[in-house]
């Protein structure tokens, strides 16, 4: 790693006990975020702004992380994080303000118009690909460190007061002494695993189906993203910019990409899409398609001892509600205060309170995305009772300004309490 990463650790000790042939540096810092995704990097922008020392130790290089193909639809209170920490020049140049979303039932569109619904608030269509590019072009002019290519990253004495994480790269192991460690590595890390399974209780939906996902360079069907509920299965058209698509269509969890050549993916997604965006749809080849599974997953309590969980390390959300990185955002939101408020106050009220804080958030944002996934997917369980039902949800929702003003209070994402 290049000296300078380390501008703001405090020592580099190497440890005598290790033999000769066996390279160990000890480091310090205040707080160590294991995972540089969303979570990891908001938090460190955070915590950099307010002078708390931070170090970033991810397992893929920066080229991996931001060239996932994701999240696509920012809250109000991301956009306003991004406002906020000086990153959100070229999102309000090249980004995508959304006023509402279609919904399509068996053909028929109707709009859900969240600005006049929820007093003025929207949506910023913006792709995590470039959130990522933004945070880490900012990230070495303000001195934030991230460690690339970690290997074997381990949370260590979470319960004590001195709490460390290891790991190895290019041949070096490497002690990271800390006051806190962040787990913000996402659903496959490790933190939520260094937690006792005494302690940690997962609560869990596995839906019975996936998401087939293209991208093209395409202009998009409509202004706004159209969901679609079909006899056939759920079809969401969205948008990465005016001039690339992203299409998704409801799939078995054992379907194969090749079977899904991109002729056969547009006529499917036409299909569900209705006539009317049908006729919208601007066809073209993909550069990328992939089948992602849908799990609804929550894990509590988000802290033990002295490791606090973020983002997709907590919990994972299906994608139909748009609410995973927003809610590693506001995860961190409320962790960077409560350490902030120890560092300044000496005071660790708000960090007893994170959990319970972060998760009512949460789970409300689980009940958003369980509750839009079951009304606009396809069970395979269902009997004619529960298609009625969803009908008659769905004709609610296109009929009340009532129940309108609920779907897009959420969509657009609650505030912080
Ligand atoms: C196909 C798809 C579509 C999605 N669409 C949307 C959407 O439209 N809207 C939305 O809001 N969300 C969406 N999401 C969800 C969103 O992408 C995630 O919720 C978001 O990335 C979570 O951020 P995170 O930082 O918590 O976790 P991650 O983005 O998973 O980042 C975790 C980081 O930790 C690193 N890491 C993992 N293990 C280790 C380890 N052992 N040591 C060190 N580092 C480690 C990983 O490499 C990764 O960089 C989508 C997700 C998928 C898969």
């Amino acid at each position: 790693m290049a000296p300078s990463t380390w501008c703001f650790i405090f020592g580099l000790i190497p440890n005598a006990a290790k033999a000769a042939d066996e390279k160990e540096e000890v480091l310090r810092t205040q707080v160590a975020i294991i995972g540089a995704g969303p979570a990891g990097m908001f938090l460190a922008h955070l915590l950099r702004a307010e002078g708390i020392e931070a170090v970033v130790i991810e397992r893929q290089t920066r080229d991996y992380v931001e060239g996932r193909v994701r999240a696509g639809v920012l809250e109000q209170i991301t956009v306003s994080m991004m406002e906020a920490l000086g990153l959100s020049a070229r999102m309000r140049r090249e980004g995508l303000v959304h006023n509402g979303i279609n919904i399509a039932v068996e053909g028929e569109p109707f709009r859900i118009d969240f600005a006049a619904l929820t007093g003025g608030s929207t949506v910023m269509v913006y792709g995590q690909q470039e959130v990522m590019r933004d945070l880490f072009d900012a990230a070495g002019p303000r001195g934030i460190d991230i460690v690339w290519q970690a290997e074997k990253v381990t949370p260590h004495d979470i319960t004590g007061d001195r709490p460390f994480v290891t790991w190895q790269k290019d041949g070096v192991e490497t002690r990271l002494d800390c006051d806190f460690i962040a787990g913000c590595d996402g659903y496959h890390g490790v933190s939520r695993g260094a937690m006792p399974s005494s302690v940690l209780k997962t609560f869990e939906r596995v839906y019975p189906f996936g998401w087939l996902g293209l991208l093209a360079d395409v202009p998009p069907a409509d202004e706004e993203l159209v969901y679609a509920k079909h006899s056939r299965g759920f079809a969401l058209a969205s948008m990465r910019s005016p001039t690339r698509s992203r299409y998704y269509i409801q799939c078995s969890l054992d379907e194969k990409l090749e079977d899904w050549p991109d002729d056969r993916f547009w006529d499917e997604a036409c299909l569900r899409l209705g006539p009317t965006v049908a006729a919208k749809v601007t066809r073209g080849p993909s550069f990328e398609k992939s089948i992602a599974p849908l799990r609804s997953s929550v894990c509590e309590p988000m802290r033990h001892g002295r490791l606090f969980l973020a983002g997709d390390a907590a919990h994972i959300v299906p994608p139909t509600g748009a609410k995973g990185l927003n809610l590693a955002v506001s995860d961190v939101t409320m962790l960077a205060e409560a350490l902030v408020a120890y560092y300044r106050t000496n005071s660790a009220h708000a960090l007893d309170g994170y959990s319970a804080r972060a998760l009512a958030r949460v789970w409300k944002a689980e009940r958003f995305s369980w509750w839009y996934t079951s009304l606009t997917h396809l069970f395979a369980d269902m009997d004619d009772f529960s298609r009625r039902i969803q009908a008659a949800e769905l004709d609610y929702i296109r009929t009340s300004p009532v129940a309108q003003r609920s779907l897009a209070e959420n969509y657009v994402g609650l505030p912080l309490s």
